[in-house]
């Protein structure tokens, strides 16, 4: 094992820990929440040892960045899509990665819907909601949900399986009302019937914030730096 491997699975149970603490704390299985080893920082060899050590889930914000560990990795990993997606990079992105976890507009659904169909595929989506409503956020505002889902509804190749937000960089316990809110948005949107099916997950929670993420109901953790280190 190298120094760098050596290091990296250590970071892992450092995180494993934490994970499991937050769990405790909170009343929650450690089964229910995935974690996705977001990579963009780190080079493609460390992304293959994080693989190798388990961290089968991994994301990527970019399409160019992460092609050469797609093309390296592939299906050795399941592909999170995890940063703003430009409509002309759904052909690039789809069927290569299982989730997109920023779908925060109706041109961005059409196109999905659209190439999904034509390739036989589900987009298995989650809606990124903008809870704290910082203007350099992306997202949807949250009052705009429902008459979102609504317009998406009947878009048969599209699948929400969540909802994404990003919480602003600032002390961690701040970011709780964010969390709540994301989880309420959901619940609502349960409640609503709106979708033939139940929205089971919420991606929400990164290296600086993921414990109260978890606290708060996150079933999905986007960690980078933390886990695999920034190079
Ligand atoms: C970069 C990124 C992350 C991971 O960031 P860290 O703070 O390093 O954990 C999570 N989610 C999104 C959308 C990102 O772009």
């Amino acid at each position: 094992m190298t120094t760098t491997q050596q290091g990296l699975a250590e970071r892992i149970r450092a995180v494993e820990q934490r994970i499991q603490a937050a769990c405790d704390r909170s009343g929650r299985s450690r089964q229910d929440i995935n974690v996705i080893a977001v990579t963009k920082y780190v080079s493609l060899d460390t992304a293959r040892q994080a693989v190798e050590e388990g961290c089968t889930h991994v994301g990527e914000n970019r399409w160019q960045d992460a092609k050469e560990k797609w093309e390296a990795i592939g299906g050795a990993a399941t592909w999170h899509f995890i940063g703003h997606l430009q409509t002309n990079k759904v052909k690039d992105v789809l069927g290569k990665f299982a989730y997109i976890h920023s779908l925060d507009r109706i041109s961005l659904a059409e196109e999905l819907q659209k190439k999904a169909a034509a390739s036989g595929v589900t987009a298995n989506c989650f809606i990124q909601v903008n809870v704290s409503g910082e203007e350099s956020k992306y997202g949807l505002a949250p009052d705009k949900l429902l008459s979102f889902v609504e317009e998406i509804k009947t878009m048969s190749a599209l699948r929400i399986v969540g909802l994404m937000t990003m919480a602003p960089y600032e002390d961690a316990e701040a970011t709780r009302p964010v969390f709540r809110g994301l989880r309420e948005l959901r619940d609502r949107l349960n409640r609503s019937g709106m979708l033939a099916y139940e929205v089971p997950h919420l991606s929400m929670g990164m290296s600086n914030d993921f414990e109260i993420a978890i606290e708060e109901g996150a079933t999905w953790v986007r960690l980078g730096s933390i886990l695999v280190g920034k190079e």
